[in-house]
């Protein structure tokens, strides 16, 4: 047992754990990479440079988990399925971050709440595939797995797993975070005002004059702070975000996986809040062995089929100690599913003693396709899924502590229906992503303003 940190605690190193332990365990979706020694040397780099994130922030972003789990604060988690290499850049970065803070804003204000806001972005480079191999007009290639493992064109040269781009992930994540954090610290300021919030598409929407009350109380709020705390409102213009990724490629996770001189045990500095996606939860798997031990909060994704024993058994591994803020489920039911499934699994948590923060991702289960085989999800399914959560979680007797949405800053037509309708025909005009659909920056708005509505604004 090792000393007790204030605010966090008991908490004790993982019995048996290395941050090279997961390799003994069986792996899914793992790059396969052609030379080992290439690899190597790769890592041999990675493990040198710099970290992305500090573990006084990763204790900092526990602490908000901890108080999200006991009702005093939103989560509100979202960004690209996947980021590209090609995408970091300007415009996407900033309207992303534009985006989540507008619709924290809407949050905050609706919820009378503070709204933790953590970014699918600088680092989210890497993707869980349900086939290993694609064919095409009878050619067979390896999957897509990301711009971590390998590129997106279809040729053998592309689709070879290449260590150097773990290299290039790194610096592409620092140049993310770079940015993000560079337009935190010139605090945002017009980006919280209503005259920058682009609302032409409230015109569309029967609940028009109620969304216009909301943004115009949000205006009135924010006027009256700035004349009570004069030109500049240093804390109010100044806004945390936090990063999360899927933590998938395990050899990437683990060369940024460092110890640090002021807090015991291992981070995963790569980013502040990693989770494990629903195909590598595996209870003897190599990820939850890796994510057992690394003292960041931490976050699973629970589909459908999971039961509560396996559950139960998985939240054992990964929190023993019962540790406030250190876990976080993300459950993905489906609007179908959800009232169905997700019961018995929060009752199995609640009966156990256990308080980890819940969050819902009504984005995973509601993915279908359509004509021309286009990936795409309808908004009233997402809308459905998270009022369901709401209303199950109220049933049983837990909280929905946050959300978890693939959403982009851009005006891409990905998702269907929201208040512009989107139609199957309007798919074509604009979709950008190269894995799955994501909500754009109406859509995106109009799904924060329903949540307020429905949580009582
Ligand atoms: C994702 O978050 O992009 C993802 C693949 O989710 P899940 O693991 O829930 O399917
Ligand atoms: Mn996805």
């Amino acid at each position: 047992m090792r000393s007790l940190e204030r605010n966090i605690g008991p908490v004790r190193e993982a019995a048996g754990w290395s941050p090279s332990s997961w390799y003994e365990r069986p792996q899914q979706q793992q790059p396969v990479y052609a030379d080992a020694k290439e690899l190597e040397r790769a890592l041999a780099q990675l493990r040198e440079l710099p970290p992305l994130v500090t573990s006084w922030e990763i204790l900092a972003l526990k602490r908000l988990i901890a108080d999200a789990a006991e009702g005093k604060r939103f989560v509100l988690q979202g960004g690209d399925c996947a980021e590209s290499f090609d995408d970091c850049s300007s415009p996407p970065i900033s309207n992303r971050l534009k985006v989540m803070l507008q619709m924290s804003l809407v949050l905050v204000h609706g919820l009378r709440l503070p709204v933790v806001r953590i970014g699918r972005f600088a680092g989210q480079y890497a993707k869980p595939r349900s086939a290993d191999t694609e064919t095409r007009d009878g050619v067979t290639l390896p999957c897509y797995r990301g711009d971590l493992v390998n590129g997106v064109a279809f040729d053998a040269q592309s689709r070879r797993a290449d260590p150097q781009r773990l290299l290039r992930g790194h610096a592409h994540s620092a140049m993310t975070m770079n940015f993000v954090r560079a337009l935190i610290d010139g605090g945002f300021a017009d980006l919280h005002h209503p005259e920058y919030w682009d609302l032409a598409w409230v015109e569309h929407s029967p609940l028009q004059s109620e969304y216009r009350q909301m943004v115009e109380a949000i205006g009135n709020s924010l006027r009256f702070m700035e004349t009570l705390a004069g030109e500049s409102i240093g804390s109010y213009q100044r806004v945390d975000f936090y990063t999360s990724h899927e933590a998938l490629v395990l050899h990437y996770e683990q060369a940024l996986t460092r110890q640090v001189p002021r807090h015991w045990g291992w981070f995963n500095l790569s980013t502040h809040f990693p989770w494990i996606g629903m195909r590598t939860a595996q209870l003897d798997g190599a990820h939850v062995e890796y994510f057992r031990g690394i003292r960041n909060p931490v976050a699973v994704k629970i589909g459908p089929s999971v039961t509560p024993d396996q559950l139960l058994r998985l939240v054992e591994l990964l929190d023993p100690d019962n540790e406030p803020g250190r876990l976080t489920l993300i459950h993905r039911m489906g609007a179908e599913k959800i009232e169905k499934a997700l019961p018995p699994l929060l009752a199995a948590l609640k009966a156990s003693g256990r308080k980890p923060l819940w969050i819902c991702d009504p984005m995973h289960g509601n993915t279908e396709t359509v004509g021309g085989g286009v990936k795409t999800r309808r908004f009233q399914n997402i809308r459905a899924e998270l009022d369901h959560a709401f209303d199950v979680h109220a049933a049983v007797g837990t909280r929905l502590g946050g959300v978890h949405l693939e959403l982009t800053g851009e005006n891409v037509t990905e998702c269907l229906g929201g208040a512009r309708d989107l139609t199957e025909a309007d798919l074509a005009r604009a979709y950008k992503s190269q894995v799955d659909p994501r909500l754009n920056y109406e859509q995106s708005l109009e799904l924060a303003m329903l949540i307020v509505r429905k949580r009582g604004g």
